[in-house]
């Protein structure tokens, strides 16, 4: 059978290898995984092809717990129009979407380590930056030092960005009340998929 064929029983039991994913719950009425361009939509609160959504992988899958949050990009012009209104609906707007990701071991450890390097990158720029800001009125060259240190934290941070964490993470495209389209979703299992 193949893993994601639209038209499986979704009441089936679970493969032997996805048993530990919690893939046994009925699919709510209606649900569906598809492609549209480059991004997997999704019912939320489905579940989803038992493959790796990084490489395409079916066996060794392990479950990821990951939110995805996607703020309606209008409510940057509230932002510029003023700062406060704009927040407001940027918290008022702003969508979730907790899911399982059915990752293999190695895409998994991918994503752990993308994130470990996010967040020693964003100390690297932060904590100096801090420091300079704090120190600059008792002397200006550590204060120098400190805010150039941050500046190559900036630069680790776009590099680690770019290089690691966009290929090995899901991203979210959009979230509506009922669905949510993903990006980053491997070509094989957007290929598989039924077009929206
Ligand atoms: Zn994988």
């Amino acid at each position: 059978m193949n893993p994601i064929d639209p038209n499986a029983n979704p009441y089936a039991a679970p493969r032997a290898p996805h048993a530990h994913l919690p893939y046994a719950a009925p699919q709510p009425p209606g649900s569906y995984t598809r492609r549209e361009g480059d991004a997997l939509v999704h019912t939320l609160g489905a579940n989803l092809p038992a493959v790796c959504m990084k490489c395409g992988r079916p066996d060794g899958l392990v479950p990821r717990n990951h939110t995805f949050q996607y703020t309606p990009p209008w409510t940057v012009l509230f932002f510029v129009l003023c700062n406060l209104v704009g927040i407001i609906a940027m918290l008022i707007m702003r969508k979730q979407a907790k899911m399982v990701l059915p990752l293999c071991q190695p895409c998994n450890e991918r994503w752990r380590k993308a994130m470990i390097a996010l967040w020693a990158a964003l100390g690297v720029m932060f904590v100096p930056f801090v420091l300079g800001l704090v120190l600059a009125s008792a002397s200006e060259t550590a204060a120098g030092v400190l805010l150039s240190l941050a500046g190559i934290g900036f630069v680790a941070l776009m590099v680690v960005s770019f290089a690691l964490v966009r290929p090995a993470l899901l991203r979210t495209k959009k979230i509506d009340a009922t669905h949510i389209w993903i990006l980053g979703v491997h070509r094989q299992v957007l290929d598989q998929l039924p077009q929206s």
